[in-house]
């Protein structure tokens, strides 16, 4: 039975509404809306112990949580970072005047391919900023001695890698800072919403202070800050969300697990391996379309559409053929041969806590043809 209700890449996991209604009540007796209030403190705490990280501050959104990371670091010139990316990982190094160099990424993990940083590194480089894409980690270790060598700050790009451990602790420990998103798309999701995961209380401190104008006391402004503080409403929704993020982990799991063994002997799609990864999050289910499948990827694509089926082409096009890079030595097709291919090949499927068994047997059955 074909289902006839559209089915999205990603659906937020919302909780039941009349459990969100006590957080309300609390926020409209205490009259405290926003400034790093209770709910803001209370989910730094608790998204530190569920993450297994030491500090974290929360922000409005990933991307200005991204402007912040360069700034509280001083990162001038030039970063190495992968065009396989979403746009908000290249424009936060447009905005603080950093000059982005285009790495190509792995063929196998779609990461940052270690390999081919060096050959990147320029006087002018001051840091390194890969993606755990769709959560899978990079190649951390690595990416960390190239780092030390050069004497290059590492900041993640970890909007996708909420709750991913590497061989047994957090991925977000790695590097200098990593980045979080808590958009309505991510695995965890605060409305609007993203943090900074910092390894010490002085890091944090600077960037608390950015977030809030510079402000340090009433008085005493310390540097040109923004307004990126996360607010009341948002960080209790996230105190909220944060009771079912296991339930909904184990939901995606299920999901991912039946992908797998449904698309495994299908010619010509390739889903996507784990690359490494102690617990991993399901936040994405790519599968790159090859030339030996019968359809073309954006015929597939389109016919998935047809039948009520809203895949997306997650990455493509790449950042680097977006206007405002596509002039930039790094950003030449020649030099990106892996994210190219894999950009022309890839579908995100649906993958989300409530999709319905007869809806993922319905999507299986248009790419297998059955
Ligand atoms: C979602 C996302 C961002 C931006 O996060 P927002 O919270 O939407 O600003 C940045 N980078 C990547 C890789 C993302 O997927």
């Amino acid at each position: 039975m074909k289902s006839t209700k559209p089915i999205y890449v990603t659906q937020p996991a919302l909780p039941e509404l009349a459990d969100f209604i006590p957080y309300l009540e609390q926020i409209w007796d205490n009259k405290i809306l926003t400034n790093c209030g209770p709910f803001h403190q209370q989910l730094e705490q608790a998204l530190c112990d569920y993450l297994g990280v030491k500090h974290i501050s929360l922000f409005t959104n990933g991307t200005l949580a991204l402007v912040v990371a360069l700034q509280a670091l001083r990162i001038t010139g030039e970063v190495i970072t992968t065009p396989y990316s979403f746009v908000a990982t290249s424009h936060s190094l447009l905005w603080n005047g950093i000059k982005p160099v285009f790495v190509d990424i792995h063929p196998d993990t779609l990461n940052l391919d270690p390999d081919k940083i060096e050959a990147a590194i320029t006087p002018q480089t001051t840091a390194i900023m890969p993606v755990h894409c769709y959560g899978h980690p990079c190649d951390v270790e690595r990416i960390q001695k190239i780092a030390d060598n050069y004497n290059l700050s590492v900041i993640y790009d970890a909007a996708h890698a909420f709750g991913v451990q590497h061989q047994n602790a957090s991925v977000l420990n790695y590097g200098d800072l990593s980045v979080l998103s808590f958009h309505a798309t991510k695995v965890f999701n605060t409305f609007e919403g993203g943090a900074i995961v910092c390894p010490d209380a002085k890091t944090k401190q600077r960037i608390d202070h950015l977030k809030n104008f510079g402000f340090v006391d009433e008085v005493t402004v310390v540097a040109p800050g923004i307004n990126g503080k996360m607010s009341e409403i948002n960080a209790a929704f996230g105190l909220l969300q944060l009771k079912s993020i296991d339930a909904n982990l184990q939901k995606r799991q299920k999901i991912d697990s039946y992908y797998r063994a449904a698309l495994a002997n299908v010619h010509g799609i390739h889903c996507l391996g784990d690359s490494g990864e102690t617990i991993a999050n399901y936040a994405y289910f790519p599968i790159l379309v090859r030339s030996d499948y019968p359809l073309s990827r954006d015929q597939l694509f389109e016919k998935l559409r047809d039948n009520g089926i809203y895949a997306r082409r997650y990455f493509y096009p790449l950042i680097s053929d977006f206007p405002m890079y596509r002039s930039l030595p790094s950003a030449a097709p020649a030099h990106l041969p892996a994210a190219q291919k894999a950009a022309n090949e890839v579908i995100c499927l649906p993958i989300y806590p409530t999709l319905e068994f007869e809806q993922q047997q319905s999507i299986i059955a248009l790419i297998t043809g059955n």
